[in-house]
């Protein structure tokens, strides 16, 4: 059984009066709490909202509609043979009353003789310091890989959908992160059209991925085109990712080994790591989800730390997933003392959250710099590896020439190997921006592109190693100390 579902019963037999359970899905919460009347021998599950009142039992049906107080009451008044559980809806609008406010005060008390529990369902957690001390508080997971692959065969077997068992699992597997409500309006969808699930509708729930991303403000759902054979060099990097990729699967556990973690690429500005980033996703066919770092820490300060929760657990619900933290020494680089310490704490839940994780949700950070780095998060142990990206050497100047050129002019009939002496400092995007520059020269004459064109490109673009010495000469000091490894 799931921990937040042992939680619960605990609660339950512990007689805890006022539990909180946070969720949107009211439906399964309510099934949810009546799996659990069952398991543990209580009598009943009611329920109660402003408009219907009481649901659930005969002789009260509908009563106390628009009346918050009168169900506090009757609940203290029901006989302790008939064990109860009371599920009240949307008790957020109603607590800052002093009246109510006091009554479940004093139920926190009287229900402790009883057998009785109240389950407030909310969206939201509680709001109230007040009350916060009497409350215990549940968050409702989204439903995991066994509640998904259930709802989805059920939905299949009544649609007289034959769904094989792979198709099952990839369409569980793709629905991860959505709520059950979410897949039952993919699905009836789906069968509007064609009147029956199949595998067609993955991209349908992929799109509904993307909307659920959409309105968080922190996530945003990046569509990638580009896989690792877009990467020149960095073969040391791509040879370790493959390997990576291995140990998401059963088998890997099975063999002991833990889940993968993340990554760090650090490098001047141009070198691939973004462009990794993507690839990965592309390879390994997993949701890349790339963090604001400027939006985690804008708006009010203290806000922060709860977007930085709310972030993390809609990436582990999509798992399995890449969440790609881009620019992270710009997030975290900040002065303690200036931002009231929020940066410190929001990077110290990251990093807890990195280091007890055990979803499949890898992390690939990326940085310019480490002098803005916090230590803590260069410690090992946190990612998996730290690897630098250093300026492509010749042969990865060669590469990474060839693959730009072969992209936009397929039939390019030249030799490299005097642009590959003359760039010598030159980062992969410089060099993608000279096959560029060197084409609009042959296009603008209306000719194939040869080798002068891209030599007259090289010799007008001045590299950032020349322009940001400094700034790189200290990165290539720090990753020659051994604390990363090369990506080449
Ligand atoms: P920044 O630190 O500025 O974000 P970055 O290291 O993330 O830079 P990318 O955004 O990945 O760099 O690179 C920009 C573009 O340069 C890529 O989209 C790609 O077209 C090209 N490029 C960079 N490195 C390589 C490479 N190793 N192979 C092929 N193309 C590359």
């Amino acid at each position: 059984m799931q921990s937040w579902l042992q939680n619960l019963d605990l609660l339950i037999k512990a007689r805890t009066p006022l539990i909180w359970i946070k969720s949107k899905e009211e439906e399964r919460l309510f099934r949810v709490l009546n799996s659990a009347c069952e398991r543990l021998n209580k009598k009943r599950v009611i329920s109660w909202d402003c408009v219907n009142g009481i649901q659930g039992s005969l002789n009260d049906e509908r009563k106390f509609s628009n009346n918050p107080k009168g169900i506090l009451n009757w609940i203290n008044e029901q006989n302790n043979s008939l064990s109860t559980i009371l599920i009240l809806k949307d008790f957020h609008k109603f607590y800052e009353d002093p009246t109510i406010s006091r009554i479940i005060k004093e139920l926190s008390f009287s229900l402790k003789e009883t057998t009785h529990n109240i389950i407030f369902s909310s969206h939201i957690f509680p709001t109230s310091d007040e009350l916060d001390e009497l409350l215990n508080i549940i968050e409702l997971p989204l439903p995991d890989q066994m509640e998904l692959k259930k709802l989805i065969k059920n939905i299949s077997v009544k649609t007289d959908s034959d769904l094989n068992d792979n198709d099952l699992n990839e369409l569980a597997m793709a629905s991860s992160g959505l709520s059950e409500l979410r897949v039952r309006q993919v699905a009836a969808r789906a069968l509007t059209q064609r009147g029956k699930i199949s595998r067609i509708d993955l991209k349908d729930i992929v799109e509904e991925k993307k909307q659920v991303i959409a309105r968080s403000e922190i996530l945003e759902f990046f569509e990638s085109n580009s896989n690792q054979n877009d990467i020149g060099g960095l073969s040391i990097l791509k040879n370790w990712l493959n390997q990576r990729y291995q140990a998401f699967s059963r088998e890997a556990r099975e063999y002991g080994l833990p889940l993968p973690k993340g990554v760090l690429l650090v490098g001047p500005q141009g070198t691939g790591k973004s462009l990794t980033a993507k690839a990965i996703a592309q390879s390994w066919s997993m949701p890349l989800l790339k963090l604001d770092v400027g939006r985690l820490f804008s708006g009010l300060v203290g806000s922060s730390e709860a977007r930085t929760r709310e972030t993390i657990t809609r990436a582990e619900a999509m798992a399995p997933c890449i969440l790609w933290i881009d620019e992270i020494d710009k997030g975290f680089g900040g002065d303690a003392r200036s931002d009231g310490g929020t940066s410190q704490r929001v990077l110290a839940s990251l990093l807890t959250w990195m280091a007890e994780k055990n979803s499949s949700v890898f992390v690939i950070a990326t940085a310019n710099a480490i002098d803005k780095l916090p230590p803590e998060l260069l410690r090992k142990g946190r990612f998996d590896e730290i690897f630098f990206l250093d300026l492509p050497k010749s042969e990865e100047r060669l590469s990474i020439l060839d693959l730009h050129l072969k992209k936009r002019r397929p039939n390019y009939n030249f030799q490299l190997s005097t642009i590959v002496d003359r760039t010598s400092g030159y980062s992969g995007a410089e060099l993608e921006q000279a096959v560029i520059e060197a084409m609009h020269y042959s296009f603008s004459e209306r000719r194939e592109i040869s080798e002068r064109d891209l030599i007259k490109a090289v010799s007008e673009l001045v590299p950032l190693s020349r322009t940001a010495k400094e700034q790189i000469d200290l990165l290539k000091q720090w990753s020659s100390t051994g604390r990363a490894r090369l990506a080449s």
